[in-house]
């Protein structure tokens, strides 16, 4: 039984789960105990506050965790990056109360600084010869400046949307983060490491799938060149003979961000009966 580490409850709570489930991972509909076992799969998950995944998978009571690369990176742990998986992407920066002029990081010496990340703050600020008071609080980092308790803060962004209405703006990008999946340094048992295997094979085809859709269409065989020029297609498109041998059904993979462009210009290459499917799964 391979134990992972996910997050009670909170952003990566959600989309763990939807992707255990992507990858035919079953679990009871209800979640009575903090450690509960898969009903079909040999993996039992660990429910805990995602600052504790990193150290959980560091000393082994935890196999592996899915968590924020800023955990990773904060709590650096004795932990290794097995797999990124693509979501919950973020980033760590720096802000400061718009209407103050920006002159670059030199801004931030001797200046204090709200966080719930000091290593990772620390590690940057070093890197560019600043000295400045990191100030740690956990949580409602962004209204710091306002109360008077900061200049600047060093938070999480995504759309920007809390930095706005906190009137601060982000002045420095100092990483990017996505959920991963992480693992300890040593090595598993041979049984945990084959059920870890099929986990990262399991994660990485339901990524493949994520955002393309299967296109097929019937077309005239005179204009079949024009029709597959169009397509990008992972591999060349599948091309099947229609009773009327005059016409050919083509199939083929597209991006589901491409697909109003793409479907346009097929029809003016002679396309007919497009039809779009999702993809669940993508196994090379
Ligand atoms: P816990 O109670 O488990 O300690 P938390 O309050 O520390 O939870 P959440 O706000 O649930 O954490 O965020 C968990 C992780 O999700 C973050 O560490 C980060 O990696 C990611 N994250 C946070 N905010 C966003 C966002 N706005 N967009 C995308 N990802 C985010
Ligand atoms: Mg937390």
């Amino acid at each position: 039984m391979l134990r992972i580490a996910v997050q009670s409850k909170g952003r990566l709570y959600d989309e763990t789960m939807e992707l255990l489930a992507q990858a035919g991972i079953k679990f009871p509909a209800v979640k009575r105990t903090l450690l509960v076992p898969s009903r079909n799969f040999p993996v039992e998950v660990l429910y805990l506050r995602d600052d504790d995944i990193p150290d959980s998978v560091a000393t082994g009571t935890a196999d592996v965790g899915i968590v924020g690369m800023n955990e990773v990176l904060e709590k650096c742990q004795q932990v290794q990056v097995l797999h990124q998986l693509g979501f919950s992407r973020c980033r760590l920066s720096l802000a400061i109360p718009r209407d103050v002029a920006y002159n670059g990081v030199q801004w931030f010496e001797g200046k204090k600084i709200a966080t719930s990340y000091p290593r990772i703050l620390k590690g940057f600020l070093d890197k560019n010869g600043i000295k400045a008071d990191i100030h740690v609080i956990n949580g409602s980092v962004e209204i710091a400046p306002s109360i008077g308790l900061a200049d600047g803060i060093f938070d999480i962004v995504s759309s920007g949307g809390t930095l706005v209405s906190n009137n601060l703006a982000e002045v420095e990008k100092v990483i990017d983060s996505q959920a991963v999946l992480i693992g300890g340094l040593g090595k598993l048992a041979t049984e945990k490491q084959e059920v870890l295997d099929e986990l990262i094979f399991r994660f990485k085809a339901v990524k493949a799938a994520d955002g393309k859709k299967y296109l097929l269409m019937n077309v005239p065989r005179a204009r079949l060149d024009e029709v597959v020029a169009i397509l990008p297609g992972i591999k060349s498109p599948t091309i099947l003979p229609l009773a009327d041998e005059n016409w050919c059904s083509v199939h083929s993979v597209i991006e589901e961000a491409n697909f109003w462009d793409i479907v346009t210009r097929l029809k003016e290459a002679g396309a007919e009966g497009i039809l779009v499917l999702d993809i669940m799964k993508m196994v090379p």
